[in-house]
């Protein structure tokens, strides 16, 4: 059967709108599609691909795995799961993990696991969640809810209840907000959709305090920024605040769909058996690969590898913007880089993400005025170089209109 785009129309919910590429193949960071046209990466299937496309340790895994056994659900655990549980124990503060299949189901089980706590230890009043606007948080709908863009939570019928947004980057919101009925602030340390955002040191540090003068728990949403994203393991590393749970997803499984929630043993406890719980948490052939990915990113050559190619992006950006002037300001977390677009071109993010694909190079946005690279973290310096050529051709050409 001959596919193509068309099929997309006639066969799939409306709910996206893909590209007109279909790409079917994939090595490091370059991409193909339908018709042999091949692509640079920088979009890294939204922070996923950390290893870039089919790499030797994850596809070792994935087909090591699938002679071995594929799935139990969590009547019986099994050899992956224990071992990625360990890895992540002794790569973070994290005391006890709780595997999901997603961003949104990890921090799902992050919000749930709150008010539990929260119920237990000091009552049912105690059930008041925080987070902040322009923050992303997944699509279940208590997640959405929580998620600081009531335009993705409208339109579904009656919400959750007792979720209240403030101000990101300002403390003194989330001051006048918080009180001893809070059971939960939960804030994204970069915020990825909504513009590729960095808190500050100051902000985290001063959530941090907050939640601890209310007896609120500080829950870290690093479904985007982890698993190497920043050049750290974890974003909370690099400001030095420990969350007392956080989530992660994207990278985790380097393209192969897990999530995890992370926390100490004394606030896991009280999920007892029976609260939560997944049929796909905890899959062996998910946390084999997840485990792989870990275990390859979580090392002085990946990660200060991270923090040297994020200067290849600055200069880079930097260059392309002296001679084209399209970018208010050019932001990198490490291998997380938002362009943000001068007002001029302000809601043309998309514009930008179409011109470059014509050029042969996956970009991304974040929101409508902030085109976004979520790159491979070993991506090779050659791959970035030629990819900035054909983005700056792109830029041109957008300039040119
Ligand atoms: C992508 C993302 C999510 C949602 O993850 P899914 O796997 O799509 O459910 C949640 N939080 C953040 C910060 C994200 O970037």
């Amino acid at each position: 059967m001959q596919v193509s785009r068309s099929l997309f129309d006639e066969v799939m919910v409306p709910n996206y709108a893909p590209s007109k590429i279909i790409p079917v193949k994939g090595q490091g960071s370059r991409v193909w599609d339908q018709n042999g046209t091949e692509f640079i990466d920088f979009a890294g299937g939204i922070a996923v691909n950390c290893l870039g496309h089919c790499h030797p340790a994850l596809v070792g895994a994935l087909k090591d795995q699938a002679d071995k056994i594929w799935h139990l659900s969590n009547v019986m655990t099994n050899e992956p799961a224990l071992l990625l549980a360990k890895a992540l124990v002794d790569a973070t503060f994290a005391e006890k993990v709780y595997f999901a299949n997603s961003g949104a189901e990890a921090n799902e089980a992050a919000l749930k696991l709150a008010r539990r706590y929260a119920k237990d230890k000091y009552g049912e009043q105690k059930d008041q969640i925080i987070s902040f606007k322009q923050g992303f948080h997944g699509r279940t709908f208590f997640t959405v809810t929580v998620g600081g863009q009531s335009a993705y939570s409208d339109g579904f019928g009656p919400k959750p209840e007792a979720i209240v947004h403030a101000e990101f980057n300002n403390l003194a919101s989330l001051k006048a907000i918080i009180n001893d009925n809070t059971c939960a602030v939960m804030v994204e340390p970069i915020q990825g959709e909504g513009g590729v955002l960095a808190a500050t040191a100051e902000f985290i540090k001063g959530v941090r305090e907050l939640c601890d003068a209310h007896n609120a728990l500080l829950i870290f949403d690093e479904v985007q920024t982890g698993v190497g994203r920043t050049g750290d393991l974890y974003a909370y590393m690099g400001y030095g605040v420990t969350p007392d749970i956080l989530t992660t997803a994207k990278a985790l499984g380097g393209g192969f769909p897990i999530g995890a929630m992370l926390t100490t043993t004394d606030i896991a406890k009280h999920l007892v058996v029976g609260t939560h719980g997944s049929t796909y948490g905890g899959n062996p052939l998910a946390c084999a690969v997840g485990l792989a990915a870990v275990n390859t990113v979580n090392t002085p050559e990946v990660l200060n590898g991270v923090k040297a190619k994020a200067q290849l992006f600055r200069d880079g950006l930097e260059k392309i913007n002296a001679k084209h002037h399209v970018f208010a300001e050019v932001r990198c977390y490490g291998l997380l880089i938002g362009a943000v677009l001068k007002p001029e071109y302000s809601g043309k993010a998309r514009d930008f993400m179409v011109a470059a694909a014509d050029q042969g190079l996956m970009a991304l946005v974040a929101g409508t005025s902030v085109v976004r690279f979520a790159p491979s973290l070993v991506i090779p310096d050659a791959d970035i170089v030629e990819g900035l050529a054909r983005f700056e051709t792109a830029v041109a050409n957008v300039v040119k209109g």
